[in-house]
């Protein structure tokens, strides 16, 4: 079979090893980071042989193939040597499709991959389909097909996960939207990053189906100028479209391969009209699949959204307080600050990946009363709305950040966490940063 060499010890590298064992490969797995207890106890339990700490290049440029965890960049020196070596260097979707032939929905976009993927696994287990989840959500996606045996995978895909595919094919492909995301691992070339987000439709042809926002102007003009082979299924707030998902008197309307399917928009349980897309593209893919419409417009109203996107989490004193802690750029946080209807208290910062706030000074303008920068250098926020708002207070954790909102918002008000930047400064991750907040919220 051969050697299988696998780059990052973490859920999508035991996971490609569990599969590649399983295959007949000679696997070995290094990581020039420390690997977790859990996953050494996986590697051991399978007998894989595996290095934390270092790569020992002996044993690594003699792979046949290479799977590299989307977290390594392609600049590092072993990839960069593997790859001058002639050797193939792919990610765990592109390996571990090569073992199934289940229906594949691949999810991609700069924004609601998370909510729109488990959104689909809702519809579809709600259709009493055999259904797995995984990719950048949870389980590994090669672990899942080396111990299950589903029908059908919706599997959130990052482009870092896009980048080492070679054949992979999804069956229903979606592309959520893209905006300028992650730019420091793609030359600080915006064209670079869209390339990479198409590549989900690459290998489609004309059976496949390519689900995608039609109001997108970056995902439109990609179109125009790099046709796909795949059928195109658009989604669209502002029109109606002869073909897909369109709003019409408050109604989302779905016209697809002779289907129809209404629904007023109001039975949504999550709020926002970014749901209402992600919404659209959900229902469209579990048409496909075959659910029945009356199964998607029940799945619909009982799912409640996801934590940390604009999650409602109290009402104190009249004031509500909404953990948006997953906005981690300016596109996600736009929609948080659209979405909500009342005057907003607006706790924002922390890493900037190179942000351009100008799309949301017209909504701050209209909404925001206060601006609390939580992040160790605020220097940009107070640049660049420091002539807009009045008041603007910096903080340096979260339980200050909370009583500050707590102190300045009065009845009516919102107070938002929507940072529109990464989390790493203060806190673990985005989870630890949401998490802090609620619990910030219930101490008041
Ligand atoms: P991802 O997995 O792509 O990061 P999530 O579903 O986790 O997406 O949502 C990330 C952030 O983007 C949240 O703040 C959420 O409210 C917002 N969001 C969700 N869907 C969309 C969308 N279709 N367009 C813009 N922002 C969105």
């Amino acid at each position: 079979m051969g050697r299988l060499v696998i780059l990052g010890g973490g859920e999508s590298g035991v996971g490609t090893a569990i599969l590649g064992q399983q295959k007949g490969y000679n696997v070995f797995v290094s990581d020039k980071g420390e690997i977790k207890d859990k996953y050494k106890k996986v590697l051991e339990h399978f007998e894989i042989e595996w290095e934390s700490g270092t790569h020992t290049e002996s044993k690594i440029l003699n792979a046949d193939v290479v799977m590299k965890s989307p977290g390594i960049p392609d600049k590092v020196a072993i990839v960069k040597a593997l790859v001058d070596k002639g050797i193939p260097v792919i990610s765990e979707i592109e390996f571990a499709s090569k073992y199934t032939d289940a229906t594949i929905i691949g999810i991609t976009g700069s924004n609601g991959k998370t909510t729109t993927t488990m959104l689909i696994h809702h519809l579809l287990k709600d259709g009493e389909l055999h259904v797995g989840m995984a990719g950048n959500i949870g389980d590994s996606y090669a672990k899942m097909v080396a111990e299950n045996d589903f029908d059908h995978y919706v599997l959130e895909i990052s482009s870092f996960q896009l980048d080492g595919i070679v054949g992979f094919k999804p069956n229903i492909a979606i592309i959520t939207n893209i905006t300028p995301d992650h730019l420091d691992r793609y030359d600080y070339k915006f064209e670079n990053y869209i390339a990479s987000k198409f590549k989900i439709a690459m290998n489609q042809d004309k059976n496949d189906y390519l689900i995608y926002d039609a109001d997108d102007e970056v995902i439109q003009d990609w179109l125009k100028k790099h046709p796909v082979q795949s059928k195109l299924v658009p989604f669209s707030l502002k029109r109606k479209l002869e073909e897909g998902a369109w709003l019409e008197d408050k109604t989302i309307k779905i016209k697809l391969e002779h289907k129809t399917l209404e629904m007023r928009d109001d039975i949504l349980a999550m709020e926002g009209q970014h749901n209402v897309k992600n919404t659209m593209a959900a229902s469209m893919a579990a048409m496909l699949v075959k659910v029945r419409k009356e199964t998607i417009r029940q799945s619909i109203q009982s799912f409640q959204g996801v934590p940390h996107r604009l999650e409602k989490v109290l009402k104190i004193n009249h004031v509500e307080y909404i953990n948006d802690s997953k906005a981690t750029n300016v596109n996600a946080t736009f929609y948080a600050l659209d979405g909500i209807k009342k005057p907003i208290v607006w706790i924002a910062g922390g890493v900037d990946k190179g942000n351009n706030y100008s799309e949301l000074m017209p909504l701050v303008r209209e909404k925001v009363k206060a601006i609390i920068c939580l992040g160790t250098d605020n220097t940009k926020l107070k640049d660049v709305f420091g002539n807009v708002i009045d008041l603007m207070v910096e903080t340096y954790s979260m339980e200050e950040a909370v009583k500050v909102a707590y102190k300045l918002a009065e009845r009516g008000d919102a107070v938002l966490l929507s940072p529109a930047c990464a989390s790493f400064d203060l806190f673990k991750n985005y989870e630890d940063r949401g998490d802090q907040f609620k619990n910030a919220i219930k101490n008041l």
